[in-house]
């Protein structure tokens, strides 16, 4: 392809992508293909000989969009968020240009100080205490990664070296294999499986604090924890709050926790994968209180903050500066208002149904609801409402019970498809429960 091919291919494809985007709800959620459909649809081998771009794009339709879950439909509440907005897309396209690796200052400035900029940029919107920015006196400051699972497992290793050369310097004669063995880390038992993950990764044994009926770590359930584990000779060295739980966007008690932490000499890490875009807005800054306690603290502006995923590789934070610039914090904020204004008009039409009840509080865009009636009833609920195809929720277990999870997700999103969406769930209850008298 040449220079002047790319200029037409490359407009060809900003139309195509603003068409699958306007017309993006009326693609069916989710898709209806098997494991291993993909496969019989391509050759078993990649083409010995060139082909043309034709031949490549009629393959989109052909063999990529049938097997999309399409996450930026409107009519898609599952998980949480993943971010897109239309400066993102832009800014992802000339960072595909420029192309550099900025593993160092001078492997490209520009890389370095961008990202450097951007993450005060973000700390500053969060409000975060000033040991969190770099300024100009650079002793603070973040880093993007790819995930919110890479940032727990980072802060891990970080918090493991920190508490073996501590050990170390009082005590230089002991085997770093037999300090390592008695090292301990904690999360909620409402943790994102990442967390374990990380323990796994790190070579360490993991623990899960209970959390309370609100699905949130105290600081005496952590506080017991330690003593037991003390007297039995382990060493604690990390916990990871989560402010935003994955089940029900529930947030850890870090007032609490964080002294304890502190005391203790304890690396406390913060998880707010998705809730943290929500800290912009002044009223919800609040949930990030004792942040001050933290040793590290990440979110994902790729889950709500409309940067594309992901913000791996750096001079990803193009695409930050593009969606900041172009939304401005006012712009983010509407956004981020407008989704916890959807979830609370849905936990609306459920609280009003006298058949269902709401398992969570909601807090942010998050609701967490069930038929009044056994798990195995909720989950044919469930059942019926993915196999229709009309729209895609999933679920989860709080306290033994099997929930429904509607996450309003979509930049898109309003509020006729919340109303849409509650009309379809209740009809299928309606036709369940006429089957299946409680
Ligand atoms: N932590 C929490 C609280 C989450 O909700 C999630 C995903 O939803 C993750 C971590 C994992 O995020 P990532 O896919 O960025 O690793």
């Amino acid at each position: 392809m040449d220079t002047a091919e790319f200029r037409r291919r490359g407009k060809e494809m900003v139309d195509y992508v603003a068409d699958y985007l306007e017309n993006i709800e009326k693609r069916q959620v989710y898709p209806d293909v098997e494991p291993g459909y993909l496969r019989s649809l391509i050759p078993e081998e990649a083409p010995e000989q060139p082909e043309t771009y034709e031949d490549v794009v009629k393959d989109i339709e052909r063999v990529v969009m049938p097997g999309i879950t399409h996450w930026h439909s409107p009519y898609f509440f599952a998980y949480f968020p993943t971010a897109n907005s239309f400066p993102a897309i832009l800014a992802d396209m000339l960072s595909g240009a420029i192309g550099c690796v900025g593993f160092s200052w001078a492997a490209s400035p520009a890389c370095t100080e961008l990202e450097t900029v951007m993450l005060d940029w973000l700390g500053k919107m969060l409000n975060l205490p000033e040991e969190f920015l770099a300024g100009t006196k650079g002793k603070g400051g973040g880093v993007i990664q790819g995930t919110a699972s890479e940032a727990t497992l980072v802060a891990l290793l970080a918090a493991r070296c920190r508490m073996v050369k501590r050990i170390l310097s009082d005590d230089p004669e002991r085997p770093e294999a037999d300090i390592i063995s008695k090292l301990v880390a904690y999360s909620s038992d409402q943790a994102h499986s990442s967390v374990e993950r990380a323990g796994l990764i790190g070579g360490v044994r993991m623990r899960k604090i209970p959390s309370d009926s609100k699905f949130s770590v105290r600081g005496e359930a952590l506080r017991k924890v330690l003593e037991e584990d003390k007297a039995a000779g382990l060493i604690p060295f990390y916990f990871c709050a989560t402010l935003g739980t994955t089940p029900s966007c529930a947030f850890d008690y870090i007032t609490e926790i964080g002294p304890i932490c502190n005391t203790e000499g304890i690396w406390m890490h913060i998880d707010a994968a998705y809730a943290g875009s929500a800290f912009i807005c002044p009223e919800f800054r609040p949930l990030l209180d004792g942040v001050e306690f933290a040793d590290s603290f990440n979110f994902n502006p790729h889950k709500w903050l409309l940067v594309n995923f992901d913000c791996s590789t750096m001079f990803r934070s193009l695409k930050i500066w593009f969606v900041f610039r172009m939304y401005g914090l006012r712009g983010l904020q509407d956004h981020i208002r407008k989704h916890v204004a959807l979830a609370k008009e849905f936990e609306a039409l459920v609280r009003v149904d006298e058949r269902f009840q709401i398992s969570a509080e909601v807090v942010l865009g998050l609701v967490c609801f069930r038929l009044k009636g056994s798990n195995d009833l909720n989950e044919a609920l469930l059942k019926r409402i993915n196999s229709a195809r009309r729209i895609h929720l999933v679920p989860c277990q709080l306290s033994g019970r099997f929930v429904l999870r509607f996450a309003v997700c979509a930049r898109t999103t309003e509020s006729r498809h919340v109303q849409e969406a509650w009309a379809h769930i209740t009809q299928l209850a309606t036709e369940l429960l006429r089957q299946f008298p409680q």
